[in-house]
């Protein structure tokens, strides 16, 4: 029995209009990166758009005039506008003239312009396609943001279509990348989530070019990119990293408090013959030993990785592979698939397909020695003072955050009791950990 195929959704597409000074262009690119880190496209035109947001400037009449000429434009072209930016401080001036507009939100206001395009277009969220995680779909809080390095991907894992839908790997030059996260640190972003589908792969569509930063030339390479936002004081932490040879290489940054001691790889499996049904890049070979390593030079790093199990022709034998990887590697946080058959994706034609039945039991054994290992290591953490950065806080004494170990909506939380009434979102504190169960931490700020 073949399981039914599962239909990618195609991503909405957003057109925008940004108008007058740079703090509004700075404003209408900071709606854009929030926006595609969600999996929303973008429209050059008004009519190949599902909605199209207007970033108005209201500095002078001729500005009130010309934002509302582009209002107009874009009720006509598409008819579904949402309106931010300066002249958004006094709607009744904008819908006197357009009342069909669909929402009408002030300057600097990312959250609420976002929010009404979540209502205008629903974001849709593909696990398989997506990098941004479901509950990560409202707007990130001020004090932390993903970073987008590129977009696309040069693999081809069979079980994958993004190369398909995204084509291939397209890196941001590196001054836009270094630019936009200082942006973001200057803004209030405390912590940098570096997202794109093939993180150390970054740099290799364009030959690694050099780009201008600070008096000085940056390459567009893993590495070189680190360093350099290594600078920025603020947390950055790597997701969708591959084992290639050269992540080594960042695990000094790690040692040295650059970046945090934290990599999100998504290693898939553990057995070579299914890595190679899988086609996946790096080498997982060695892979238990070279985590070794890194722990050795950086004992408090955390991993954090995916997994699939019941892939087509994955045999009880690989699955025990896979079993024992965990067991060698220790990792400290993991979420596991089971393998659904992506519409296109050629691994569909792979023989032996797993039933459903096989799926779920090896599924639920993966869980069971993963959640003892996860917990065992949590455990370790009690006794111990982590800085915690803080996600909420109710101004009276509880609040609860996340250390250098935890990705928001990811990973787990520590809570926290007799908080001082000062500290809030974004605050880094040092916390005594008391108690742990098996995702989150408890403890009290020292
Ligand atoms: S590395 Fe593989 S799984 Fe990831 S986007 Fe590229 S093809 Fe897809």
């Amino acid at each position: 029995m073949s399981a039914p195929l599962k239909e990618v959704k195609v991503a909405p597409k957003i057109g925008m209009v940004s108008l007058g000074c740079p703090k509004a262009l700075v404003d209408s690119e900071r709606i854009m990166t929030q926006l595609r880190s969600e999996g929303y496209d973008f429209s050059a035109t008004h009519e190949g758009a599902d909605v199209v947001i207007v970033n108005t400037c209201g500095f002078l009449d001729s500005a009130k005039e010309e934002s509302l000429a582009a209002i107009g434009d874009a009720i006509q072209g598409n008819g579904r506008v949402i309106v931010t930016g300066c002249m958004g401080a006094e709607p009744e001036q904008i819908e006197s003239v357009h009342p069909s507009v669909l929402a009408i939100t002030g300057p600097q206001q990312y959250e609420d312009v976002v929010n009404a395009v979540h209502k205008a277009v629903p974001p849709v969220h593909d696990p398989f396609v997506d990098l941004v995680p479901e509950q990560g779909l409202r707007l990130t809080p001020r004090h932390y943001a993903y970073l987008k390095i590129s977009e696309g991907c040069n693999n081809r894992c069979t079980f994958c279509i993004i190369p398909k839908l995204r084509g291939d790997l397209v890196s941001r030059p590196v001054h836009h990348v270094l630019f936009e996260a200082e942006k973001l640190a200057a803004n209030g972003v405390k912590e940098l989530l570096i997202i794109s589908q093939d993180t150390s792969a970054y740099g290799v569509d364009i030959k690694y070019a050099e780009s201008p930063w600070k008096g000085k030339r940056v390459k567009a390479k893993f590495y070189d990119m680190c360093e350099a936002l290594g600078e920025m004081g603020v947390w950055v932490r790597l997701h969708y990293v591959y084992p290639y040879p050269h992540v080594d290489d960042v695990i000094p940054l790690m040692a040295a408090g650059k970046i945090l001691p934290y990599l999100d790889i998504p290693f898939q499996h553990a057995s070579p013959r299914v890595l190679k049904l899988m086609k996946r890049p790096g080498n997982i070979e060695k892979i238990a030993d070279r985590i070794k390593k890194w722990r050795e030079a950086v004992p408090e790093l955390t991993i954090r990785s995916t997994f699939i199990v019941g892939f087509p022709g994955e045999t009880e034998e690989d699955f025990e592979i896979l079993l024992q990887f965990l067991r060698d590697a220790q990792l400290d946080r993991v979420g596991a698939f089971k393998y659904e058959a992506v519409k296109g994706a050629p691994a569909n034609e792979i023989e032996g397909a797993v039933p459903e039945e096989v799926k779920q039991d090896r599924y639920d054994r993966f869980m069971a020695v993963q959640q003892e290992i996860s917990a065992a290591r949590l455990q370790t953490k009690i006794g111990k003072t982590l800085k915690v950065i803080i996600d909420e806080a109710d101004g009276e004494g509880g609040a609860d955050g996340r250390s250098m170990a935890d990705a928001p909506e990811i990973d787990g939380k520590v809570f926290l009791r007799d908080v001082p009434v000062d500290v809030k979102q974004g605050d880094i504190i040092d916390v005594l950990i008391e108690d742990a169960d098996e995702y989150d931490l408890f403890g009290v700020p020292v």
